[in-house]
């Protein structure tokens, strides 16, 4: 029996790299339904390929969808729209595994009706458990969904804890004898960059990352270190500590994906190259291990590895999401959304560099905390975030 995947962000980085391995692995992977937002040619090049059930796209899109298959003579496809089109194949009851990688906020719903629906989760959609933490993970523990970390990061820290760790109750302290988890950080493309270089950096320099090819929007998230605070707030949901235990180490190479210490003095790391592949192929695979192209890490090539600490006043947008989770509530979805504004703002010329953590600041302020009471609660935030950031990023702009 193969397992039946749904990848919702197929034409994405973390979607492409998800295709790649379950190219490897007919026998035990097919795909079933896919989602992209945009890239319509290259949709129908993955239908041709892996013919999926469904394939969702905005409705805007799926004309020109319908038209391409039918010219490539591609049958038996059925297209579903918007959200709702991704809520349905998140759900479907022929789905297993759900790899959850579109970025930002629209990802939230569809991976909650996959977690709703207890499916296996593979979860790369960060700002998705960002926004929602608590409700994600109750919903995960209500229908038994198995919610597995894509981030790097948070891949290597499961594979450092021990086998039941996610299964074990906890109440904020870390169990099992884990002291505490140190998150590195590569400190992307600018982290010897001083104030004043750092102020002219163009969205081009940003999205070229020293060690990841990954989609823009995470791209310059790890150069604000935006990235390195959304995954703090992740690992804090995923593995139900407060956010002090957690310690983030910039880590140049990205040799170690991260790393867990235990009460009697023992640090584990994982260490690979960094090639997103493995953490998706251990995600989909565990507890088993299945093959990847990623060559094995060579100890003589990569024979120096260095470590130091954030520096907070050039990359303040690590201590906006810190101050953020310590807050808690509704605070992490206002980091996210005008965190999501101020990076396309950003990457269309419109406002500087250290301009996108001066907007996430200003939204903070700006929108009321409170418990994060429901998804709805949490959307209306997210609406709310996003207009108050827009009027900061026009403020900005004249
Ligand atoms: P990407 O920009 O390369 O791809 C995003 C995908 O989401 C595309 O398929 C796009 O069509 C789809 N999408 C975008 N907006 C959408 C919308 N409104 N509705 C439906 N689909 C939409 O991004 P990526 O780098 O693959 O990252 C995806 C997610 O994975 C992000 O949350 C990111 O933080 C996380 N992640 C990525 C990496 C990486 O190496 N790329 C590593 C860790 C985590
Ligand atoms: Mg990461």
């Amino acid at each position: 029996m193969t397992q039946s995947v749904c990848i919702l962000g197929v034409t994405g980085s973390i979607g492409r790299s998800t295709l790649k391995i379950l190219e490897q692995h007919p026998e035990k992977y097919s795909v079933f339904a896919i989602a992209a937002y945009s890239r319509i040619q290259e949709l129908v090049e993955i239908c041709k390929q892996y013919h999926p059930r469904y394939v969702v796209v905005p409705s805007a899109r799926a004309d020109e969808l319908a038209q391409l298959l039918k010219a490539q003579n591609i049958q038996d496809i059925e297209i579903l729209t918007d959200q709702a089109g991704l809520i349905a194949v998140a759900e479907h009851p022929d789905v297993d595994v759900v790899m959850a990688a579109i970025v930002g906020a629209a990802g939230l719903l569809p991976t909650l009706a996959a977690v709703r629906a207890g499916k296996r989760v593979l979860l790369a959609n960060k700002e998705a458990l960002v926004m929602s933490g608590d409700i994600m993970m109750q919903a995960a523990k209500d229908h038994g969904a198995l919610l597995l970390p894509v981030d790097s990061e948070h891949n290597a820290i499961f594979q450092c804890l021990p086998e039941d760790y996610l299964q074990i109750e906890k109440k904020g302290e870390p169990e099992s004898g884990v002291a505490q988890i140190l998150l590195t950080a590569s400190g992307g493309p600018f982290l010897n960059y001083s104030m004043e270089q750092l102020k002219t950096v163009t969205p081009v320099q940003a999205c070229q990352h020293p060690n990841w090819s990954m989609g823009q929007k995470i791209s310059v998230d790890s150069a604000t270190l935006m990235n390195k605070g959304l995954e703090l707030i992740e690992a804090c949901h995923l593995f139900s500590i407060k956010e002090h235990f957690v310690t983030v180490v910039v880590h140049p190479q990205s040799i170690i994906h991260s790393m867990v210490q235990y009460v009697d003095g023992s640090t584990l790391a994982q260490m690979g190259n960094p090639d997103m592949c493995t953490p998706i192929a251990h995600a989909l695979a565990w507890p088993e291990r299945i093959h990847t192209h990623v060559p094995p890490l060579n100890p003589f090539i990569h024979s120096r590895l260095d470590f130091q600490e954030p520096d907070l006043i050039r990359f303040p947008a690590l201590k906006l999401a810190r101050q953020a989770m310590q807050a808690g509530g509704l605070a992490p979805a206002i980091l996210n959304a005008a965190n999501e504004m101020a990076v396309a703002a950003f990457l269309q010329d419109k406002v500087s560099f250290l301009e996108i953590s001066q907007i996430v600041e200003h939204s903070l302020n700006q929108v009321q905390n409170g418990p994060a009471e429901s998804i709805e609660l949490i959307l209306q935030t997210d609406r709310l975030a996003r207009q108050v950031a827009s009027q900061r990023i026009m403020q900005l702009e004249s």
